[in-house]
């Protein structure tokens, strides 16, 4: 498979990128989703302008008020094998080889994973095959493959590492071409399977921003997929607990549920159900049962929506003693 003809340009400042932002112009970091869209003509920017040249957005900085400021351009192995990642959230350096594969993992950046396109069976398919089948939402089409009587985009939101991110309390700074703005993750994402985050085509992600973790925290990603070298999550299930350490009981938790729909999905009430009790395994289970209610994947990915919403549930018991390993209470 080719590439379509475009215009490339690479500039050194993040004002430059953004100057440089004309309609049906792409970013690029890492360019494996990008690159792979665009052989499959899902994607057809007239120019392309990379930002590997901007040294701005290749930083990791570690200060005790605000943690982790993570560039977007670190790609997965650079945040695997980074010492202030492995020294104050080794956790995070933890999942990365669940991701992809490792040519994948060097190339492939952070910033790149949060700002992934959602996928579907029906749309991430070579032109010749699309051919038979009527456009779809996603495509600019009117109708759904997946729910046919559908009249949103059921495309899922497939990256690893925003569940997690989104867990620990991450922020993101994006930035634009008059303003700078800085949210929680969680309102990154748009619930769109057409466009899942809600970046404008001017606007960069800058900087993700992991807060330090209380040291009586623990935290744990779970994902499911088919082969464990490659593939894309069927599940991710993302967990954070914090422990008052005397008693036992929950000072907080939080629970994130990934590859289950456009966006990833924050269990509210599972927060809720733990803060304040004591762990036990017929509280994980009432709470994995509330989660799997939240979970709602339909036929468009490699494995049935029966069988991933049931792993919903296993999933997310495993995550939670995962989470507490470092107590030991359970
Ligand atoms: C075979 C295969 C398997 C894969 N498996 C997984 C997997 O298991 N889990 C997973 O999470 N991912 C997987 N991926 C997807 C991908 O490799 C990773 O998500 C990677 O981290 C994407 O980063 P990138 O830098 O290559 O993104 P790019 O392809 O460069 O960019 C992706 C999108 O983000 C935009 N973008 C990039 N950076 C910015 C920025 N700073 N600001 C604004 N927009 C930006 C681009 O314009 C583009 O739309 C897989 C890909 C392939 C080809």
């Amino acid at each position: 498979m080719s590439l379509p003809k475009f215009e490339f340009v690479a500039p050194k400042t993040v004002a430059g990128a953004i100057s440089l932002q004309k309609d049906n112009a792409k970013f690029i970091a890492g360019g494996t989703d990008l690159l792979v869209a665009m052989k499959r003509r899902i994607s057809s920017p007239s120019v392309i302008i990379d930002l590997n040249k901007i040294s701005n957005l290749k930083r990791i900085k570690w200060n005790k008020k605000d943690g982790l400021r993570i560039g977007p351009l670190i790609t997965l192995t650079q945040l695997k094998e980074n010492p202030l990642v492995g020294k104050h959230l080794p956790g995070l350096s933890q999942i990365v080889p669940l991701i992809s594969a490792p040519q994948l993992q060097n190339m492939g950046t952070i910033g790149g994973n949060l700002c992934l396109d959602a996928r579907c069976y029906y749309y991430n398919q070579p032109v010749f095959l699309k051919k038979k089948r009527e456009p779809c939402l996603k495509a600019g089409g009117q109708v759904c493959h997946v729910v046919k009587s559908g009249n949103r985009c059921h495309a899922v939101y497939s990256g690893d590492m925003a569940a997690p991110l989104m867990a620990l309390g991450t922020r993101v700074k994006i930035t634009g071409y008059s303003k700078t703005k800085e949210l929680a993750l969680r309102k990154f994402f748009s619930g769109s399977g057409i466009k899942p985050n809600i970046l404008k085509s001017d606007e960069l992600l800058t900087d993700i921003i992991v807060p330090p973790q209380p040291e009586s925290s623990g935290f744990s990603y779970r994902k499911l997929r088919l082969r464990d070298t490659l593939d894309f999550p069927l599940l991710g299930v993302a967990v954070f607990i914090d422990l008052d350490e005397k008693d036992g009981r929950c000072k907080d938790f939080c629970l994130i549920l990934s590859a289950v729909g456009p966006s990833p999905v924050v269990v509210e009430a599972a927060t809720k159900m733990m803060r304040g009790k004591r762990m036990t395994p017929k509280l994980m289970d009432r709470v994995a049962r509330e989660a799997q209610k939240k979970a709602h994947p339909v036929d468009n990915a490699a494995s049935s929506p029966g069988y991933r919403r049931e792993m919903v549930r296993v999933l997310i018991k495993k995550a939670i003693r995962e989470a507490l390993i470092p107590f030991s209470k359970v």
